[in-house]
């Protein structure tokens, strides 16, 4: 499973990414996905420190905060604003 497979298999499960290593709800995720989300942990910390709207945690609530920031990358302001206060 690469990134970008991964990524849609979280959407489609609705899970959220909590950190690069955690996710929410966790009994919903499959042994595979543990092991995915372990093997592209770097990427998606990259994906979160940039709270890119592929990890945002909310797309359906937070799609009014998402803003262009150019090379067809799209940052989530509100997941950017909670990564923010919690870390
Ligand atoms: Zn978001």
């Amino acid at each position: 499973m690469n990134l970008d497979e991964l990524l849609l298999q979280l959407r489609q499960r609705r899970l959220i990414l909590i950190s690069e290593q955690e996710i929410w709800p966790s009994p919903c995720y499959t042994r595979e996905l543990a092991r995915a989300v372990r093997r592209h942990r770097q990427g998606l910390q990259v994906l979160m420190k940039w709270a890119s709207i592929e990890v945002c945690a909310s797309r359906d609530n937070h799609r009014q905060y998402w803003r262009y920031t150019g090379g067809q990358c799209y940052t989530c302001t509100m997941c950017q604003r909670l990564l923010s206060e919690v870390s």
